[in-house]
């Protein structure tokens, strides 16, 4: 069984009854799914959640799906999270900085919390064929999700998405196709094909349960902390969905009593190459603009447009805290700095939110003494790493003095 009640436009709060298909509201908007959430309360205690199996699934009380035998998994666990020590002595922090480590998941990538969400409830719904534009995360936790549970997808990324991904959602299931275009040109290609194709478009925040999905790193990461939420959250920001879902994460959790009002610093990263949303929380807009030509090697977050805007700007907003941009240069930079000093295969989206960490305590928006998180969203060996060219020929002599 599942607690909720109905879903809820996010702009509007227009009502729409639940157990059926749904995409966006009628103002174009995202839904959210509500609750029951007093007898959810009733149903659930912090104590039951100890006796459960690992993953996501075990926050069931929490999520949409109904039948215990739609809901998929490809063994998620836990994530860790990892303190970086080296660079907490570097900077001479006397608060913790912590890596919550995403890459784990199946996929190698947080879109296995959404996706899996949103495949078994198009299970739930009868849906058969479900199709997708992504930067290449998204497509491949789809693919590998729709295949256990018997679904037919079609997939349509960017042709300069790296060419592992493309691979990795062929083999896993997808029929996909590389576009001549960006995420938001392939979007406009699922939208249009769905009546002549008869597909299921589940673009980010197009249909409701990708959040629900990402709402379980708010609901992990507040279990994982003994329930006491963390005093900054640097999150590397494309469409957005999880930090909207972590948002309501800590918004439904505290209703139901298990946390209380201190809420973290909702940081939203960007590269400078594309920031539509750090240009306007600068600008104070409740909107943000398509940003032209965008361009960044963190595919994850080259998101020129996204249909949750509003809903990112006012976490960001609501829990005073900020968004940055971090230059390309630097973000790469931080990608190997964090490998060669922690051991740490950060994602470059994971990277970017180091960057943005050591940027903001330089300039005093977060302070030495916080307790940080870092999400750091896929393995970092599903991007092109910079080549390490040493030889050595086994031919000749050796000169062992090399070495160090
Ligand atoms: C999708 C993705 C992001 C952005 O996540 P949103 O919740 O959609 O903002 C960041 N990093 C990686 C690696 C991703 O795949």
């Amino acid at each position: 069984m599942s607690f909720v009640t109905h879903l809820e436009c996010s702009y509007t709060g227009e009502r729409y009854e639940a157990g059926r298909v749904h995409n966006l509201s009628e103002a174009g908007k995202p839904l959210l799914v509500r609750y029951d959430l007093k007898a959810l309360a009733k149903a659930v205690s912090k104590d039951d959640l100890a006796t459960r199996r690992e993953g996501f699934w075990r926050y069931s009380e929490f999520l949409p799906v109904e039948k215990a035998e739609n809901r998929i998994s490809l063994g998620e666990v836990v994530t860790p999270l990892m303190r970086l020590t080296h660079s907490e002595q570097r900077l001479g922090l006397s608060g913790e900085l912590i890596v919550k480590d995403e890459g784990r998941l199946p996929t190698g990538s947080f879109k296995a919390r959404g996706l899996a969400l949103a495949v078994s409830m198009a299970k739930e719904l009868g849906l058969s064929h479900l199709a997708i534009p992504t930067n290449g995360n998204a497509g491949a936790a789809m693919a590998a999700y729709a295949s256990a549970a018997g679904m037919k997808t079609t997939v349509f990324c960017p042709d300069d998405t790296p060419k592992v991904n493309v691979d990795e959602i062929a083999m896993q299931g997808g029929d996909v196709y590389c576009v001549n275009g960006l995420i938001n040109d392939c979007g406009r290609i699922v939208g249009e094909g769905k009546e002549k194709a008869g597909w299921f478009d589940v673009s980010t925040l197009k249909e409701p349960y990708r959040i629900e999905g990402k709402k379980t790193m708010g609901l992990e990461l507040a279990e994982q902390l003994g329930w006491e939420l963390p005093d900054a959250i640097f999150y590397p920001t494309g469409g957005g969905t999880g930090l909207i879902g972590m948002w309501k994460a800590f918004e439904e959790l505290e209703a139901i009593g298990w946390i209380g009002s201190k809420r973290p610093k909702m940081i939203a990263v960007q590269a400078a190459g594309c920031a539509p949303i750090v240009k306007a929380w600068e600008e104070g807009a409740e909107h943000a603009p398509l940003w032209e030509n965008a361009q960044t090697a963190a595919a994850g977050i080259r998101v020129p447009i996204a249909v949750g805007d509003f809903l990112i700007l006012r976490a960001v907003r609501e829990s005073d805290g900020f968004a940055i941009a971090i230059e390309e240069e630097v973000i790469f930079d931080a990608w190997s700095k964090i490998g060669r000093s922690e051991g740490v295969m950060l994602c470059p989206e994971g990277a970017a939110t180091y960057a943005a960490y050591e940027q903001s305590l330089a300039d005093g928006r977060v302070s030495a003494s916080d307790r940080v998180v870092l999400f750091n969203c896929a393995t970092g060996l599903k991007y092109p790493l910079p080549p390490a060219t040493q030889s050595i020929d086994q031919t000749k002599e050796i000169d062992y003095t090399r070495f160090m």
